[in-house]
């Protein structure tokens, strides 16, 4: 199979040769984890997860190293830490915060059915040199400093970007354009506006680390210039990560990685995934649109919310609807109805699925590919269904039995939310004017949907009820 790959660097779709086919090697930039992962940061796991999964079938199970990282060190992270364990000492309300959430992370993401990394690297295991000399955060800095492109101003050590001819390639954002637009004032301990942390110091009540520049911290991008190289070495071949992260993350982890390796490149092809929108807006807390994966595994199989993120293809903006999210249910329930309980994956996938996905992880070309098959089928021909599982499962699709499926649907009924919002306007108006016999009615007969409801000062919110 031909597999090419969009590079946002170089702005082109390119056969994708890896440096080594014996071990290709995949970054790609993991959640923050000081609170629960929203449907949005599930679809570069999923994307990611799916050209795993073909760089497997292609190269071979054990050719492929795939790091995605955990990110455990961040200022949203201390402040979760003293708000939700102000009674502990701030390590200890740290490493609560972070463990809590990634362990929800990893139930969230297995929910989805995507396979676990080959190596999830923690960044505060890699802020100080370490016993078995993989690469970390400070001998980075160090080596950065010594090649004259970094520099320490008010405590911080900082990137030099004007010691770096070309940076700002990846974003395609010059130097002087930055310089023209930025408020010096502000940072005028650095040479330039666009350099970056990539140390800075801490007051006693901040996480911090003892290092050549006092006790400190690491800034974040720092952090993946580390990671990668300790399991990837200096050059690999894919990086990825949602639109988000070109500028400034991984523009700087390039400047960084590049710097101190002294090489010309850092990843051969660099992969973002476009923006999730839910119906039609940008998804926010304040818009009421904010939807966890948790939440969306509390409505339906996760095997359906992964077939509808790849329906659209993974650098498109996806509109999350809840009309998209029924439809793939029916059409996943209609793949299982034809496979059944006792279907096994065998031989190759189809070769036009393949193709599919080998042209920029086309899933949605796929999709239709799949389609086609199981409208096709004659009768209930074994190898028929055997193909078409077989094929799917390259999505991550369709691993299960039909059975095992059916009992992954948390709710056999579907709650219908304007039937919700109806019930809790009627109940609210019941209390309004006493009538409490009735607003328990009403209660009752929510929670014989399903429906938890909640009251507090700002008004009644409901959830599904697990
Ligand atoms: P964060 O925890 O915000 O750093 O995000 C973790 C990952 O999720 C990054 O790769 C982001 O680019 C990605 N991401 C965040 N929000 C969205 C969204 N609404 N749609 C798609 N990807 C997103
Ligand atoms: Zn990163």
């Amino acid at each position: 199979m031909e597999l090419r790959l969009y590079d946002t660097l170089t702005r082109e779709k390119r056969v994708f040769t890896p440096i080594d086919p014996g071990n290709v090697r995949m970054y790609v930039c993991g959640p923050t984890v000081y609170d629960f992962a929203h449907i949005g940061n599930a679809r570069p796991v999923i994307v990611f997860d799916v050209l795993f999964r073909l760089l497997r079938h292609r190269y071979g199970e054990d050719h492929v190293t795939y790091v995605r990282n955990i990110t455990d060190v961040d200022d949203k992270i201390n402040e979760r830490a003293a708000r939700d364990f102000p009674n502990l000492p701030l390590n200890q309300a740290i490493r609560k915060v972070t463990e809590q959430t990634a362990n929800q992370f990893h139930a969230d993401v297995a929910g989805l059915g995507c396979l676990p990394p080959t190596f999830e690297p923690r960044a505060t295991d890699f802020v100080l040199p370490r016993s078995d000399g993989k690469a970390d955060m400070v001998t980075l800095i160090k080596e950065l400093v010594a090649r004259g492109h970094a520099y320490e101003a008010a405590g911080e050590v900082l990137f030099d970007t004007q010691s770096m001819p070309d940076y700002g390639a990846l974003s395609g954002r010059r130097l002087d354009e930055q310089l023209a637009g930025a408020r010096v004032a502000v940072d005028a301990h650095k040479k330039n506006p666009a350099d970056f942390v990539l140390w800075k110091q801490s007051s006693e009540h901040e996480p911090g680390w003892e290092s050549p520049w006092g006790r400190g911290r690491p800034g974040w991008h720092i952090e993946c210039s580390a990671m990668s190289a300790a399991f990837l070495g200096d050059v690999f071949d894919i990086h990825g990560g949602g639109l988000d992260l070109i500028f400034p993350h991984h523009e700087n982890e390039i400047a960084q990685s590049r710097c101190a390796h002294g090489t010309a490149t850092m990843a051969n092809y660099w992969m973002h995934n476009g923006f999730l929108e839910v119906e039609g807006a940008k998804m926010s807390k304040s818009l009421g649109n904010f939807i966890t994966i948790r939440e969306a595994l509390n409505d339906w199989p996760g095997e359906v919310l992964r077939l509808n993120m790849l329906k659209t293809h993974y650098r498109s903006p996806i509109d999350w609807t809840l009309k998209g999210v029924e439809e793939s249910k029916k059409v996943l329930d209609g793949w299982y109805d034809i496979i059944g309980d006792d279907t096994q994956a065998q031989g190759e996938p189809d070769d036009d699925v393949i193709a599919q996905l080998g042209d920029d992880l086309n899933t949605s070309g796929a999709i239709t590919r799949l389609h086609a098959m199981a409208s096709g089928r004659s009768g209930t021909e074994i190898d028929v269904r055997r193909k078409l599982k077989t094929s799917a499962m390259l999505l991550g699709l369709l691993g299960k039995t039909r059975k095992e499926y059916l009992a992954s649907n948390p709710r056999a009924i579907v709650v219908n939310k304007e039937a919700v919002d109806t019930l809790i306007a009627d109940r609210t108006a019941a209390r309004a004017r006493k009538d409490f016999k009735e607003s328990d009615r009403i209660r009752d007969e929510l929670a014989a949907m399903g429906v938890v409801i909640k009251d507090s000062r700002e008004g009644t919110t409901w959830e599904v009820a697990r």
